[in-house]
């Protein structure tokens, strides 16, 4: 196997049930085996349509103001966007708690499923690759939190009444979290190359030059400057994730340019009783501090506000230090990497606490409150510097510093 993080290569044995094994260099973690991890994984996909059903058809949150009366279904913020005529945001609130996380467990749930019959169907691999993708973009873990952010700001405004369906929401969040920690990657491919649904590969010589499958992870033999297709997936195979540098800094550059108007234009319009007052990321931050509310203001601050500036100098540094071919600090860069891509889907709260606002304060003269463009740009800069750091390979600083010449196998 090779590490996905320093590119080193390694001689995993047979794993023991309940083992792991980790990179020697830079600690990540290559493959982890327990015997009842699809088993376990396919478990927590079945709880997890079922809380995905229950979230979308019991009633959800509802609000009550001055005897009016207002419900949210999961998918009521989606519609609330589209028709204020922001449809890009709708797009993404959507994507990322409706669409993608639906799509992620129906598909997880059809693959484990089969993979228990005995002549499972030929379209499964197609299907899990397909799961594999919707990962990084099902957030219901940041969609509670953003739920919980709305929550504290409206129980100054009105009653407001929590329902079975957000329950089922928190529920759907834990089994999704566990799904994904008892599934491993290798663990499924060798699965479906015991059904004969992959082929099963030649061993790997790894004194001859070799390329790890960005899909599926297998380390095959290639010949240098040769197109081939993963012997095991049949996707194509790269070396390195293609154009990573440039790609990387074309999405951090428009990343900086959208990120002015996010903090300069308004997120969203609270109107009440006919006197409107846009609030911009920061005004709501320090709204939020005003009203006492410490830990929530310093909760936003942090997550739209902080982390995207962490994130674009994160990405810039890893991106020049990898041109120049530092060969210091290797090891802390590798970790910066890895919380640049794990931090970043949390800018998202903002995004969905509007879309939750705009859903349930729609309350004619007495109160209403309008999403603004600020939110698209800001929304975009979440997206985009996302899949900045999916276009990173971490591998190149290590190529770079000269750390993979003449790479042994351990
Ligand atoms: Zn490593
Ligand atoms: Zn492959």
């Amino acid at each position: 196997m090779e590490c996905h993080d320093c590119g080193l290569l390694h001689e995993v044995p047979i794993l023991e049930d309940g083992t792991t094994a980790h990179c020697s260099r830079c600690h990540a973690t290559l493959h982890k085996f327990r015997i009842t991890s699809l088993n376990n994984a396919f478990a927590y996909t079945c709880a997890g349509l079922v809380f995905f059903l229950m979230a979308n058809f019991l009633p959800f949150i509802s609000l009550e103001i001055s005897g009016q009366f207002h419900a949210a279904s999961l998918v009521t913020g989606i519609f609330a966007l589209y028709n204020q005529g922001l449809w890009e945001l709708a797009a993404v609130v959507a994507l990322t708690m409706f669409v993608a996380p639906g799509l992620r467990l129906g598909s997880l749930f059809i693959v484990l499923g089969c993979l228990t019959f005995k002549r499972p169907p030929r379209w499964l691999p197609d299907l899990y690759r397909f799961a594999t993708l919707l990962a990084h973009w099902a957030m219901i873990e940041v969609y509670m939190l953003g739920v919980f952010v709305a929550y504290t700001k409206l129980i100054d405004l009105a009653s407001v009444t929590v329902g079975a369906g957000l329950l089922s929401l928190g529920a759907l969040m834990l089994t999704m979290i566990a799904a994904g920690g008892a599934l491993d990657n290798e663990t499924v491919w060798r699965a479906f190359e015991r059904r004969g649904l992959v082929p099963s590969p030649l061993k790997t010589d790894s004194r001859r030059p070799t390329c790890q499958c960005h899909t599926c992870g297998l380390v095959s033999n290639v010949e240098p400057g040769a197109h081939d297709d993963c012997p095991r997936c049949g996707m194509a195979l790269h070396y390195r994730k293609p154009n990573s540098v440039s790609r990387t800094w074309a999405l951090v550059a428009s990343a900086i340019i959208l990120y002015l108007p996010a903090n300069i234009f308004p997120v969203m319009t609270v109107i009440s009783l006919g006197r409107g007052a846009p609030d911009t990321i920061i005004s709501g931050v320090i709204e939020l501090a005003d009203a006492g509310m410490w830990p929530l203001a310093a909760l936003v601050f942090f997550a739209s506000i902080l982390v995207p500036v962490l994130k674009l100098i994160g990405l810039i540094i890893l991106l020049i230090t990898t041109q120049r071919g530092m060969a210091r600090r290797l090891h802390d860069r590798t970790v910066l990497y890895r919380i640049v891509e794990a931090v970043g889907r949390w800018s998202m709260i903002d995004i969905f606490m509007i879309s939750i606002l705009v859903a349930l304060v729609q309350l004619g003269q007495i109160a209403t409150i309008e999403p603004g463009i600020g939110a698209v740009a800001f929304a975009s800069v979440v997206v985009i510097t996302m899949i900045a750091a999916m276009n990173f390979d971490p591998r190149l600083m290590w190529d770079a510093a000269g750390a993979n010449r003449g790479r042994r196998s351990q």
